[in-house]
Order: C-alpha cells, then structure tokens, then sequence
C-alpha cells in the first residue's frame, strides 16, 4: 500500500502535532505516525508545559486540557548529604494569570493532538517510520511495515534518538556529552498531603530543581501533581561509568535524601521510566533541513537545559516547520533551498537564540563540576555554621567562616568562577 500526502509527520509528540495542525490548518493533507498505541504512550518528561506556548496553538486550553495544577512557586535546592538550603520563589501573580501547567504527558498528547486531528489531520498510532524513502537524492517519503507513505516534505519530530535525521545524514550518532539519562518515578499520595507537604491551595504546583548531593546526579526534580508528584534525577553516563554507580542506586539514594524522604513518605509508586534529555545545547543541534525534509523538537537537540525548556521549543521548531512547508507548498517548491528558510526561522526566533546565547554553559559546566558538588555543599556548611548558638562572638564566627570557604578554595579561584558566571549570563 502506498499512501500520498502534502507532508507527513513522524512523532505525535508536542513538536509533531504543533507542525501537524500548523499545515493542516492550512490546508494540507497531513498524515502523522506515531509508533506508540496512542500519542503520549510512549513520551515521558519531568514536567511543565507552558502556558505562553500552548496558547499559540490553544488558546486558554487549560480550560478543557488534562492539566494537573498550575505553578505557583519555583524551587531550587542545594542539596549536601544531610542537608538543603533552599531559594524559593511563590507569586499570587501565577494564580492570576499562569505561567506553566504540571501535566501528565500520557494523558497530555492525546488531548494535543486532538487539536491537529480536529484540524483535519490524519493520525496512526502503532506505526513505526522505519526509514526514510529517497529518489534522486531527495527525500519523498518514509517506509512502515504497512506500506510506504509518500509527501512532498517529512517531518521528522522523533524524539531524542531521531532515527530518521540520522537516516537522511542530517544527524551523526549522538556524541557523548550531547544527551543526559533522566529516571523518574511517578508516585501517588492523597491530594491533601501533597498540598501540605508542599504548602499549597487547591489546583496549586510547585517546581523543583535540586542541585548537588554529589559526583554522577546532574540534577533532580520534583513536580506536584493533582495526586501524584513526579521525582527524578538526571545523570550523566560518564560520571556514572567513573563512580561505577548505576542510575537507580543515585535515585534511591536521593530519595532516601534526609529532606526529599518525608516528601514522599507513603506514597505508592505508580510508574518507573528512563528517557534522555538533549541537554548538550547549541553546539548539538543537527541540521534541520534538507531536499524534502525538515526536523523539529528533540530529533533536532533543540532543549534548553538551563531554564529547563523543551516543550516549548519543540512546540515552536514544530509550528515553524509547518509554516515552512506551507509556504514551500505555495511555490511549489520542497528543494532544500526553499526549505533552509526553516533554519533562518529557528535563528530569528528565541529557540535558537537562546541556545546561543548559553552556548558554552554545558561545556563551562562540565568542566567545572565542583558548582554542582563542592559550591551546594560549602553553602549547607556556611548556613550550618551561621545558625549554630554557642559562646562564640559573632565577629570570630564570620572570620572562621570565610577561613572555610578560602580553605576550600583560593580567593582566586572564588572570584574567577563569579566572574565567569557572570560573562556566561550577562
Ligand atoms: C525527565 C525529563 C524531564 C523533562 N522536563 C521537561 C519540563 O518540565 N518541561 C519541558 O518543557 N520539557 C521537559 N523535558 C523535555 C521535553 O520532554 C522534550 O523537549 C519534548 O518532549 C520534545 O518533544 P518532541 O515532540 O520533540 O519529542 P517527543 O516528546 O519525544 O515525541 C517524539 C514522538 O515520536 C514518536 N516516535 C519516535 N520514533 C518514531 C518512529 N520512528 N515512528 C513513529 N513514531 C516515532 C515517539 O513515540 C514520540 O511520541 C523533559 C524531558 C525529560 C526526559
């Protein structure tokens, strides 16, 4: 069987179905695959979506989307062994007009991509794209064990691993470095206790990231959900494979962390996933066109690890792309000259800005891992020192806590890392 449409999408994912209802709502005949048994089936992620990006494609979809409980309060924790020091940020204003929505993605994607599929769309779940289809060097199509389907322009929004940008030689194999291992587990508690464990009113969330507790744990986060709060961590395989510890045994020992265990006390697990996130930044994003083919979301690496986005760009690369190939389908033209415009408009756009303006971030982290293990750790001692009551003169104490924190590093190396901190963000 041979199907053909305007354009094919490969991956019902937020990036997909944005490029999906973008050209249908054009008019063109989109036919999306997805390889799980409905969109959402196989997709897990943290997590927030956001309001500002969502509404680009539904407007006020809170109103009738499966969202869990609006953000109201932003958390960031240093975490040592023993201890936390936590900066918080709650404001009534996320209760007057909300900024990002906790959401559950199995039941978030079907909902999405209804939007497409009302938009006159075509979806196939249980459909693998196994390759792409090529004809004079130019892609016209993909394979799936049912058939062949050809368009003038795939779409290929498959994730993180991307078979297909690496099939039309748009994407090498994901180099080391490019990509962090996150593990996640979902788990239920009664509505009550989550909103008083974390402080909150009704339909209220909280976000959380936690840096620190040492060598292999890149971050961890946690989200309030309506019943449930979703808690993981994200690693990097190398620092795992030099400490010889596997994923599950930092997420237990992180669970069992003095403040994350009363957090979470009683609760029952209801889900256990793995999945990567493309946190490498601009340096990683692949080459997002080619004749009769365009790349968008995760396929292309396009996630923003430092303010925690991806969503959001996936949802924006998607609605690019689509506005690309109509405007392709309007001049009758899916070479990859006309197409390359996709790439100007992930430039123009705070997509690829904003990873490029955090460019070098990763790598400045990376090579210094002691901001995520030796600074969290000096400032619980700092907090420890200062809060201790005894004899000592207040005069003594300041002088032994800067002693510490020279001890622990020089004068020089403090004031460059501030001052590399502030060139990487100004
Ligand atoms: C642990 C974790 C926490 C995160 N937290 C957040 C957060 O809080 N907020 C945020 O904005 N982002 C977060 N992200 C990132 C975010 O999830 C991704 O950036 C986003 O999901 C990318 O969307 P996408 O559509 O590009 O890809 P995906 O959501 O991965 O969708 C790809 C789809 O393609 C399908 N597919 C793959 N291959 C094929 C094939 N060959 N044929 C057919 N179908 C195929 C898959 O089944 C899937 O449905 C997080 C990610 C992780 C892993």
């Amino acid at each position: 069987m041979t199907e053909r449409f305007d354009s094919v999408v490969v991956g019902a994912g937020p990036a997909g179905i944005a490029a999906a209802y973008t050209m249908a709502k054009a008019g063109l005949s989109v036919l999306v695959l997805e390889k799980g048994e409905k969109p959402g089936a196989k997709n897990m992620f943290g997590g927030v979506i956001f309001r500002h990006h969502t509404e680009k494609l539904a407007p006020e979809f809170w109103k009738t989307a499966p969202i869990e409980r609006h953000v109201v309060e932003y958390q960031y924790w240093f975490l040592s062994k023993q201890s936390h020091v936590l900066v918080s940020h709650r404001n009534q204003k996320f209760n007057e007009e909300y900024n990002a929505f906790t959401v559950h993605r199995a039941k978030f994607d079907p909902w999405f991509a209804k939007l497409a599929e009302d938009a006159g769309a075509v979806i196939i779940n249980r459909t693998t794209a196994d390759d792409v289809l090529k004809e004079d060097g130019r892609i016209v199509g993909v394979t799936t064990e049912r058939g062949n389907v050809l368009a003038d322009v795939v779409v290929a929004a498959d994730g993180v691993n991307s078979m297909l940008a690496k099939q039309a030689g748009l994407r090498e194999e994901t180099p080391e470095g490019a990509t962090v291992l996150a593990v996640k587990e979902v788990i239920a508690l009664p509505r009550q206790k989550i909103e008083d464990r974390f402080n909150l009113g009704a339909d209220e969330g909280v976000a959380a990231l936690l840096v620190g507790f040492g060598p292999g744990m890149h971050a961890g986060f946690m989200y309030t959900n309506r019943d449930t709060l979703s808690i993981g961590i994200g690693v990097d395989m190398r620092d795992l494979d030099k400490s010889k510890q596997r994923p599950n045994d930092l997420f237990e020992e992180f669970k069992a962390h003095p403040s994350i265990a009363p957090l979470i006390k009683d609760g029952d697990l209801k889900e256990y996933s793995a999945h990567l996130i493309p946190e490498g930044g601009y340096d990683y994003v692949s080459n997002v066109s080619t004749d009769g083919m365009l790349v968008a979301g995760d396929a292309a690496m396009l996630v923003n690890a430092i303010n925690w986005e991806g969503t959001n760009l996936a949802m924006t690369s998607g609605i690019l792309a689509g506005e690309t190939v109509v405007e392709a389908k309007k001049k009758r033209d899916f070479s990859s000259r006309s197409l390359d415009t996709y790439r100007q408009r992930l430039e123009n756009s705070f997509v690829l800005q904003d990873l490029k303006k955090y460019r070098d971030v990763p790598k400045f982290f990376e090579a210094n891992p002691h901001f995520f293990t030796e600074y969290p750790d000096m400032m619980n001692d700092l907090f420890y020192m200062w809060h201790v009551v005894d004899d000592e003169l207040k005069a003594n104490r300041i002088k032994r806590m800067k002693g510490y924190v020279f001890k622990r590093r020089s004068r020089l190396s403090v004031l460059k890392d501030a001052y590399h901190l502030w060139r990487l963000f100004s």
